[in-house]
């Protein structure tokens, strides 16, 4: 029996290491953490409609139900031939290795005085309890943006960032207490949103007038302080809490490796996902660059489908025939069920051959909803996927 080696137990790792236990292999997963967080769910978390305990799934029973051995461990170096986890030391027997990490974020002079979305369940629930604080006290400034990265723009998460602004709108809204607050929206682009087409970011924009909310955008971000953010021309936006989203950039530990990577430090993959030149090496999701239009951004749908076409190309190396592996490209796609709370969402999809933008009051919510309980109960082999559903 081959046996594959998966790092990272995120979107793309667990959908690979189940596929390949699927597909007849013996596989390890290594990862830090012992749980899967659902990160497109964690917008709901500092507004107090989801707990973190809905929207992580224990990684040692989805070992169990897909039958592959789980190691929790942070690995701390990779190089072609070996991978070195910090308790386990040395891991060498793979037939295939599967780099699933995700990435690192963009550093910014005092990031530490946001608040953020990105990192473990616990920092969110700092922003909720920070937005709980603020709302017994009646009034407050609170300023929600995120970055770019300039090295490989592909690196932007902008999604999150906006979902989460609608949504603490929403919350204040239902509180009857939105007037005392005065929310600011920022990113250093001019555009910012423009990846998910010209329909969603008028979308965005009506939006964000529409709920008195404050738009500073195209400025540079000089630093993070703890009562707000300087912009590059010295202009100050006044916050009691600042929720911010740096851009992804290459994963730590990749930088410091002998993979090939791009500047930003994502590794180079082919089309089929194997690292450049490495025979049996993989690297999927944030982890890896996308080659692509100019729109292509890291998601956690593609991920997803990186790992399926990953796990079809190792299942079918033996067959040399070059037309029996598949690309990644073909998935290329922003893909975006934006939530705004109870007011709804719209449904952002663009690839190459297509754009639109579904708007859907109040229903939208209830989908994304029931689109993450779609999402537990694949992933806990309850159900099958709905085709399209992910
Ligand atoms: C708040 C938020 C909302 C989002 N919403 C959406 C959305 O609505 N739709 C969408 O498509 N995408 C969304 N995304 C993006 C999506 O979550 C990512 O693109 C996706 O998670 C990438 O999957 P991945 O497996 O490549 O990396 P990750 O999900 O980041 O997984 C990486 C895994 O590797 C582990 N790891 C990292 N370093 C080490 C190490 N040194 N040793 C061991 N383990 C390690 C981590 O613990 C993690 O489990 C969102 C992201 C955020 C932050």
């Amino acid at each position: 029996m081959k046996k594959a080696l998966v790092l990272g137990g995120g979107i793309g790792g667990v959908e690979a290491a189940s596929l390949l236990s699927k597909s007849g292999f013996r596989v390890e997963l290594v990862s830090n953490r012992d749980y899967f967080y659902i990160y497109p769910l964690s917008i709901w978390i500092p507004v107090d409609r989801i707990k973190p305990k809905e929207i992580k799934l224990d990684i040692k029973h989805l070992a169990h139900t897909h039958d592959y051995t789980f190691i929790k461990d942070e690995v701390l170096s990779i190089s072609k031939n070996k991978v070195i986890l910090k308790e386990n030391g040395e891991k060498v027997d793979w037939d295939y290795l599967v780099i699933a990490m995700g990435g690192s974020k963009m550093s910014h002079k005092g990031l530490e005085n946001t608040y953020s979305l990105c990192g473990n369940p616990d920092d969110a629930l700092k922003l909720r309890d920070k937005i709980k604080e603020l709302v017994s006290r009646g009034h407050g400034k609170i300023a929600v943006g995120f970055g770019g990265n300039p090295v490989d723009p592909s690196g932007i998460r902008g999604g999150p960032a906006f979902e989460f602004l609608f949504n603490l709108h929403d919350y204040l809204n239902r509180l009857g207490i939105r007037d005392k607050f005065e929310i600011t929206f920022f990113a250093p682009m001019k555009k910012p949103g423009v990846r998910l087409g010209e329909k969603a970011l008028q979308m965005i924009d009506q939006m964000i007038a529409a709920f008195h909310i404050k738009k500073i955008t195209g400025k540079k971000i000089d630093e993070f302080v703890k009562d707000g953010v300087i912009l590059e021309d010295g202009e100050k936006i006044e916050a009691d809490a600042v929720m911010f989203i740096p851009a992804v950039d290459g994963h730590s530990v990749i930088k410091k490796s002998d993979l090939p990577k791009n500047d930003a430090g994502f590794i180079i993959i082919d089309d089929t996902t194997q690292v450049e030149g490495l025979e049996n090496i993989y690297a999927i999701g944030d982890a890896a660059e996308i080659v692509g239009p100019d729109w292509r951004a890291k998601q956690g749908h593609l991920a997803e489908a990186m790992a399926r076409v990953c796990v079809h190309n190792i299942t079918h190396k033996k067959r040399i025939k070059v037309e029996s592996q598949k690309s990644y490209k073909k998935h290329l796609s922003v893909m975006c069920l934006m939530d705004m709370g109870k007011i709804g969402g719209g449904l952002v999809y663009k690839c190459e051959k297509q754009a639109f933008l579904l708007q859907m009051p109040t229903i939208g919510h209830y989908l994304k909803r029931l689109w993450g309980i779609h999402f537990k109960l694949v992933k806990l082999k309850k159900i099958p996927k709905v085709p399209y559903l992910n």
